[in-house]
């Protein structure tokens, strides 16, 4: 990550809670930076900046891979360890946020994130018209992970066109870790597709979906590396690590998860060992897509086109790898590289989203 290649970064104590607010824009070349606003107890004000930089950094290449007009950013509240946040003072701390982000005049749009949700961007909302991710009645795009989880189906069809030249899911073997908001719905999918579904999860009440959805059900222990065709990782973030990336048994890992990859240089592991990986900042872009609509005022009919083009945008990271003879992460990175360099220089029109 280059820490030096940030647009702006605002770092304002708020002054009616008295709590640190950082407000990291990595890049408007495609757009006004858009990133969610995370909630962290930090133990420094450098942690959260920190914080705040790599974020936005990684928002700016997500939005650039998905081939959306919006740039990266990211803020972050820097909540003192031991401070209680009773509702007044949260109130007060939302309030201080909307400021910061009038003050930036639309060159930051926030959004939900960890530690946040969409009853705070209500109250941003009285301070700031810049915020996104409100709920359904407050005119918002409301909860994401059906449009998530639509865009991962449509990414492990492109990749088993890749892998096996065809995308239809009929007897694949899917193997679905993490039965959450994305896991679940996509499991549902999965199954209308007629996939021979495994899945896991280390709540052991989501038996009950495997059970609903006649998936068999696998020990949480070992579930990344079930024998499968494709892994989908839905839970937490590293599912694969230098640990088990020996041990998959899998040929392709597609999933709704952020930062699957322990570590960026386990893409060329997965290479080595011919498992095809779907870069997740672009398998999971369907909950930025949805956020998006409401940036962009987007119909149904749009988002669903974009989100249904995640696939497409996929298999031409896959080509991109092939001719380059590069992994499938690196290609996505550089064709976010090249599409940020070609706006930088003004030679992308205003609008272009394709995914
Ligand atoms: P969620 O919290 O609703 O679901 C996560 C599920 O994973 C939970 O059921 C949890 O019990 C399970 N889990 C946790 N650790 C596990 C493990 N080791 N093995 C098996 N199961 C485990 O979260 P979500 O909204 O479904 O998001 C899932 C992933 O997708 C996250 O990494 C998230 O960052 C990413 N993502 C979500 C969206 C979205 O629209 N919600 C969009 C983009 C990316």
């Amino acid at each position: 990550m280059n820490l030096l290649a940030h647009e702006e970064v605002v770092v304002r104590r708020g002054r009616r809670s008295g709590i640190y607010i950082v407000v990291s824009i990595h890049s408007t070349a495609l757009g006004p930076s858009l990133g969610g606003l995370r909630l962290w107890r930090y133990g420094a004000l450098g942690d959260a900046i920190a914080d705040g930089l790599r974020l936005s950094e990684a928002m700016t290449y997500k939005a650039a891979a998905a081939g959306l007009d919006l740039g990266g950013g990211k803020a972050v509240i820097c909540v003192p360890p031991e401070r209680e946040l009773p509702p007044e003072d949260r109130r007060d701390l939302m309030l201080d946020v909307g400021d910061i982000v009038q003050f930036l005049e639309g060159r930051y749009v926030t959004a939900e994130d960890v530690g946040t949700g969409t009853e705070d961007m209500v109250v941003i909302r009285e301070r700031t018209e810049y915020v996104a991710g409100l709920p359904i009645d407050s005119g918002g795009s409301g909860d994401p992970s059906p449009i998530t989880a639509r865009g991962v189906e449509s990414a492990i069809r492109a990749s088993c066109e890749h892998r096996y030249g065809t995308d239809d899911l009929a007897g694949r073997r899917v193997a679905v870790v993490g039965l959450g908001h994305v896991g679940s719905r996509l499991a549902e999918r999965l199954t209308s597709d007629g996939a021979e579904l495994s899945v896991s999860d280390i709540d052991p009440g989501k038996r009950e979906i495997a059970e609903a959805l006649g998936a068999r059900w696998l020990d949480p222990a070992d579930a990344v590396t079930a024998d499968c065709e494709l892994l989908a990782p839905c839970a937490l973030g590293g599912a694969i690590d230098r640990d088990n990336v020996e041990l998959l048994r899998c040929e392709i890992v597609c999933g709704a998860a952020n930062n699957v990859l322990a570590e960026r240089s386990l893409a060329d592991s997965l290479a080595e060992r011919e498992i095809l990986y779907a870069p997740d900042f672009i398998a999971n872009a369907g909950g930025l897509i949805n956020v998006y609509s409401e940036v962009h005022s987007l119909d149904r009919d749009r988002i669903d086109s974009l989100v249904d083009g995640i696939g497409e945008a996929l298999g031409r990271v896959f080509e991109a790898a092939e001719t380059r003879s590069v992994t499938p992460l690196a290609a996505a990175r550089a064709l976010a590289e090249e599409r940020l360099g070609a706006a930088r220089e003004g030679a992308l029109p205003a609008h272009t989203a394709s995914v």
